[in-house]
């Protein structure tokens, strides 16, 4: 039913200046016969700009059902005229907590504990409460049962900035069934959960909502994979990220990387990542490299720069001891931006990296227009060393490439002793590949980091 309403995902996107087409989105649900308190549950950060913005606030002001908003502190910010009607009285914007009725009651009827009420809960845990059933006491002394839907709100960094509350009158136990059903995302003709593609993004949601935890809660660790020059001196170490999820086992970058880059999460892992990095590295007694791998995302605000220098400062590092590892996708987005970073980043005195070359653009001219020190080999075309014979021309040539252009050139991915002969004979700089050293624990390492 909600493919109906087509498009609705903008919902979620370019708010508050979309309002114009979040009126006729909701609209459209409504027409559509979408059970409207499912459709606001399932996607409460649309409806979030409410509170920023007043035409859109007069919108929801209209609809059957009741919203309210609050901080961080759960101090109430926004509610629409159906919640002063379920409240029988006009809730107090910054002064009610947690809760827009005069008093909250388990199903019991016992008054519950501020600190219990589900709104509170979910800002204190930083995480949706569903399936709770209580009782709202009005002025007036008259009691309605329903279930709140308190969702906290995050913004683009992963922080806590306030949280959306739906609720739903149970009284007509009946009439209500439906909804409940579909909002605790149970089996419900038409509901959340017969939709595949809410029932993706629920999993999509359940995982950003994981990965946030977990890189709020230091849950990212970092694995270290040595890269040796052709003598067999290691010259440092690429940090890569993992991610132990409490239900699925370990998940792969390549996984939750792309999830944290399209759920806003990116800069607050990226920083984290860096920083665990930093302290990692300048901790070891030899003064080798780290490289730590960046998202284009990260180059799209202007900090990134800031941040390496105030992680150099914090940590202590030697600027030319890191080295960071960019792809293509940077450049190719907006050259003119990409340029100003990594040249300001060139400055501080960190390394840049290529990553994966061969695999994107490998569009020549950014090799020297752009600062690099480095250029990474892409794994498949070591991969393929000693099965097709373009492998062997492209690594030469890349190999040659850089040396002309002044830049070190790395092969990673180096698995058998044939492959890391030939790089050798190539005169490839440095290697990097299972052969040599799988990514481990840095305490694995420790006989090599000194
Ligand atoms: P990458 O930067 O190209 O990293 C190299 C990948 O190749 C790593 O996969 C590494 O474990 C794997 N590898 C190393 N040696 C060998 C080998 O001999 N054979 C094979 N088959 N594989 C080898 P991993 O750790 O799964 O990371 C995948 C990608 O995820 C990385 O590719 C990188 O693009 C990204 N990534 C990892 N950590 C981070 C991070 O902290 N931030 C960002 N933005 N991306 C990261
Ligand atoms: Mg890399
Ligand atoms: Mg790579």
């Amino acid at each position: 039913m909600f493919q109906a309403a087509a498009g609705l995902e903008a919902l979620d996107q370019g708010f508050p200046s979309a309002a114009g087409t979040v009126t006729t989105r909701l609209a459209a649900v409504a027409e559509a016969g979408v059970d409207l308190s499912a459709f606001l549950a399932a996607r409460p950060q649309a409806i979030a700009g409410a509170a920023t913005d007043a035409w859109l606030a007069s919108v929801l002001d209209q609809l059957p059902v009741a919203v309210y908003i609050t901080d961080a502190q759960g101090r109430l910010t926004y509610f629409n005229r159906a919640t002063a009607q379920f409240a029988g009285r006009e809730p107090r914007i910054g002064d009610d907590f947690w809760c827009v009725t005069h008093r909250l009651l388990g199903k019991d009827g016992k008054p519950l504990a501020p600190d219990q009420y589900p709104m509170a809960i979910a800002l204190r845990e930083a995480r949706p409460v569903r399936g709770v059933e209580v009782q709202a006491e009005r002025p007036d002394g008259s009691r309605v049962p329903f279930m709140p839907f308190p969702t906290p709100l995050f913004d683009g960094t992963g922080r806590l900035v306030g949280g959306f509350n739906l609720l739903l009158d149970i009284s007509e136990r009946k009439h209500a069934e439906r909804a409940i059903a579909a909002l605790l995302r149970q089996d419900a003709p038409g509901g959340l959960a017969a939709d595949p593609q809410l029932a993706e993004q629920r999993e999509r949601q359940d995982m950003l909502r994981h990965l946030r935890e977990a890189i709020a809660g230091g849950a990212i660790r970092l694995q270290y994979q040595p890269q040796f020059r052709t003598d067999g001196e290691v010259v440092g170490f690429e940090a890569l990220a993992r991610w132990r999820h409490p239900t699925r086992g370990v998940i792969s970058p390549s996984q939750f990387i792309p999830a944290a880059e399209e759920g806003g999460l990116i800069a607050a892992l990226g920083a984290h990542v860096l920083r665990s990095a930093c302290r990692e590295a300048a901790g070891w007694a030899r003064p080798l490299r780290v490289s730590v791998n960046i998202s284009p995302l990260e180059f799209e605000s202007d900090d990134l720069p800031a941040l390496v220098e105030a992680v150099l400062d914090e940590t202590g590092l030697d600027p030319d001891r890191l080295e960071l590892e960019i792809t293509e996708g940077v450049m190719v987005t907006d050259a003119a931006r990409a340029m100003a970073a990594l040249s300001k980043l060139r400055a501080l005195g960190v390394r840049i990296a290529l990553d994966d070359f061969g695999t994107g653009y490998s569009s020549l001219s950014y090799l020297h227009r752009f600062p690099l020190t480095t250029l990474k080999i892409d794994r498949s075309f070591v991969a393929t060393l000693g099965v097709t014979l373009e492998a062997a021309a492209i690594t030469r040539a890349i190999i040659q490439l850089g040396h002309a252009l002044g830049i070190e050139v790395v092969a990673e991915g180096v698995e058998t002793p044939e492959q890391l002969d030939f790089l050798i004979c190539e005169g490839c700089d440095l290697t990097q590949g299972y052969l040599l050293g799988r990514p481990l624990d840095a305490s694995a390492y420790a006989h090599l980091t000194g």
